[in-house]
């Protein structure tokens, strides 16, 4: 740290004032968390140095013999989580992994069905601008209005019209579990395959807390930085079958050299998922979510579907009948009292993706501190308070120097 002030104080300036913001504040991004010093240490490593196109044993270039240990250690750590046949740690991020994916088991124009993003999907499952949605025809899914959980139904009388030759599941925005024997059994009545994106669930499914994908999939994706509470990146787990075609859509497909000190510091975090340790905080994770939903209906907040399953949940703000108590206003309100979330539409929202009727909470980060139930419940509180009044900036102002003082006696571990 010494020699980055000293080199480049701008940069260090920047990561200062980044380090002050995420210690002083609550974290609710349900997409984020803080990783532990051991996965930090393998990220800023002599790693980061090398080149390694190819794979453990076969790569296109000389001196790969000791990131060869570190990727080894990785698949076979990630196999064991997830009980994976096979295991890709290379991909950047979860977008690519999903590009990957798409690329190994598609041909450009074919149909896939996948959730619809303003009911929780992901920009990668077909989204107009994305690649996935300029190459394949994806076709979209939705939630039951009144339920709000995913219409397995109508997903069934969908693909039996449009014949996709795959199915995606897994979202960025939806408190319920996935019913894989039903997706499987979908699949197979129109013979598509199967793919789960785990990305925001992975950390759950490796403490047995969701749903098992792996057995009904084909092929699972996830990113490794959310609840599993790794490095930025990406993994895709999939059958012995299409080891070779996902393997060749990774590298060369979509990506040349894999980031050997990611890779590492994934190895790093699936190490710390193995752990007992690891089971009992993704149990306090759901605790958590479960006080802070309950806190937030006792203040008069509608939750999404009536609560959640996992670390999320989806605030329809809606329910206080005011032309200014937007996703927007909120998010805005909540960040100058230092509890940071992001709006988000909930389904069949009237307001559009910039202004939105919601707000999307996690507790995956603030639990990573040490918070528990009856942190998350004054949370709530707050939370309700001035979703309530977002124009009040006394109130915010208030509620920041208590923020700070429940932030300062739950140190960030790094
Ligand atoms: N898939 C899902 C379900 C996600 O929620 C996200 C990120 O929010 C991604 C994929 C993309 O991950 P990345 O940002 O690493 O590309």
């Amino acid at each position: 740290r010494e020699i980055l002030a000293e080199q480049d104080p701008e940069i260090y300036e920047a990561i200062e004032l980044e380090r002050k913001r995420q210690f002083s504040g609550i974290e609710l991004i349900a997409s984020e968390n803080y990783v532990s010093p051991a996965v930090l240490a393998a990220m800023g490593s002599v790693l980061t140095n090398k080149y390694a196109e190819g794979y453990p044993g076969k790569r296109y270039y000389g001196g790969c013999e000791f990131v060869d240990i570190a990727e080894r250690i990785a698949i076979e750590r990630a196999k064991a989580i997830f009980g994976a046949e096979h295991a890709n740690v290379q991909p950047h991020s979860g977008a690519q992994a999903n590009e990957a994916v798409y690329l190994a088991l598609l041909k450009p124009g074919d149909t896939v069905l996948a959730l619809k993003l303003d009911h929780g999907g992901h920009l990668s499952h077909g989204f107009h601008l994305n690649s996935s949605g300029k190459l394949y025809n994806f076709q979209h899914y939705g939630v039951d209005r009144e339920t709000e959980r995913i219409d397995y139904d109508n997903l069934q009388r969908m693909a039996e019209e449009l014949r996709p030759k795959l199915i995606v599941a897994g979202a960025s925005a939806y408190p319920r579990f996935f019913d894989f024997p039903r997706l499987r059994e979908i699949a197979d009545s129109v013979g598509a395959k199967l793919m789960m994106d785990m990305a925001h669930v992975a950390g759950l499914i490796a403490a047995g807390l969701h749903p098992d994908p792996v057995p009904y999939c084909d092929v699972v994706t996830s990113t490794t930085h959310k609840t599993l509470r790794g490095p930025r990146g990406g993994l895709i787990l999939c059958r012995a079958e299409y080891a070779r075609e996902i393997d060749r859509a990774v590298f060369p497909g979509t990506q040349g050299g894999p980031l050997m000190h990611i890779i590492a510091a994934k190895a790093v975090s699936f190490g710390e998922a193995l752990r007992p340790e690891f089971k009992a905080y993704q149990q306090q994770v759901v605790a958590n979510a479960q006080a802070l939903a309950r806190s937030l209906q006792e203040e008069g907040l509608r939750i999404v579907s009536g609560g959640t399953d996992n670390h999320l949940m989806l605030v329809d703000l809606s329910v206080l009948n005011s032309e200014e108590i937007t996703g927007k206003a909120v998010e805005k309100a909540l960040d100058n009292a230092g509890i940071h979330c992001n709006k988000n539409m909930i389904p069949f929202d009237p307001r559009p993706a910039m202004v939105t009727s919601g707000i999307r909470l996690g507790t995956p980060a603030a639990t990573t501190r040490g918070l528990g139930e009856a942190e998350f419940t004054q949370i709530g509180r707050w939370i309700a308070a001035i979703a309530r009044d977002p124009q009040n900036q006394a109130l915010q102002e208030q509620t920041r120097a208590q923020v700070l003082e429940m932030a300062s006696r739950f140190p960030v571990p790094a």
